[in-house]
């Protein structure tokens, strides 16, 4: 099993540095899956309240022979529940629906900057880990003026910003603003879902020369450049291929080349929402 690295965020928080999505990972073989990414060494549990599987991932860590204050269980506040009563009434939900005693990271899933209440949602998250229903806080899909606006009202950093990274949306100045805030930065979509980064003949390139795969190829890249990547996997074995990362070190050249890929940017959080 890897020894996965742990990563350092604000107030002593540590972050494992790969995580196990779990977008599609639902009911009884949602558990399934969770076990068995827990047994080959998955610390980090990427859920979300819409994902309607925040109790299948609780479920597992409870089932799980792995000690429980070793694993991060990770979880979103979704965008209707932004207004500070109803993100408070979420985020005891999200507990409940986990079947644990507490969560170990909330974020706020999208800041719909055109409703406006994203900063009333971080003053939930942060009273909600002062009363212990959390250890840590963060959001996913948050531009430096969001960040900027919830830091300077309430003083108090994310640990972590969840966005898309992979090599054709490296998002360079979105993960460089996250950096000069002390903020970590986890990748979604590692494996480029949607596109044809698999197939890239960079990556291919690379893959062959180390023996590896392309997906582990670029989960080596996200680990490389500081990213903490978030691959799904429902399948044991592939679960654990994507474990694979730590044995691999990619040269300074082969890391230039896969972020010279960047073509893309990823949804506009200005003007996408999800609710
Ligand atoms: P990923 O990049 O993780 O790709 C997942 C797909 O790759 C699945 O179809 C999976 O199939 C397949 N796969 C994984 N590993 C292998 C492998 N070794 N060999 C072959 N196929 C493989 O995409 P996601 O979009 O799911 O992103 C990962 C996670 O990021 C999500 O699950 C979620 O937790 C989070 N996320 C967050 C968002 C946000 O807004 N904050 C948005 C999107 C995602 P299979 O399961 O069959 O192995």
């Amino acid at each position: 099993m890897p020894d996965i690295p742990l990563l350092a965020g604000q107030d002593g928080a540590r972050i494992p540095a790969i995580g196990l999505g779990t977008y599609d990972l639902r009911g009884a073989d949602g558990v399934a899956a969770t076990r068995t990414a827990l047994d080959a060494g998955y610390r980090l549990l990427d859920t979300a309240f819409n994902y309607d599987n925040e109790g299948a991932v609780g479920r597992a860590v409870a089932e799980s022979a792995v000690p429980r204050d070793t694993i991060v269980y990770s979880t979103k506040l979704p965008g209707r529940y932004h207004r500070h009563d109803l993100a408070r009434r979420a985020i005891e939900e999200s507990l409940f629906r986990s079947g644990l005693d507490r969560l170990d990271l909330v974020l706020i899933h999208w800041p719909n900057p055109r409703v406006g209440l994203y900063a009333e949602a971080w003053r939930a998250l942060v009273e909600a880990r002062a009363d212990g229903l959390v250890s840590m806080i963060g959001v996913s899909n948050f531009l430096p003026e969001h960040l900027d606006r919830i830091i300077g009202e309430t003083g108090v950093t994310p640990v972590v910003n969840q966005i898309l990274v992979h090599p054709y949306t490296p998002n360079d100045a979105l993960r460089a603003a996250n950096a000069e805030r002390g903020i970590l930065t986890e990748g979604y979509s590692p494996l480029g879902k949607h596109t044809d980064l698999l197939a890239d003949p960079v990556v291919t390139r690379i893959a062959v020369a180390h023996g590896v795969s392309a997906r582990v190829v670029l989960l080596a890249w996200s680990v490389a450049i500081g990213v903490i990547p978030l691959p799904k996997s429902a399948s044991p074995a592939r679960q654990a291929e994507n474990l694979d990362v730590f044995g691999v070190e990619l040269s300074a050249d082969e890391v230039a080349a896969l972020s010279d890929l960047g073509r893309a940017e990823g949804a506009d959080p200005r003007t996408h929402e999800e609710f």
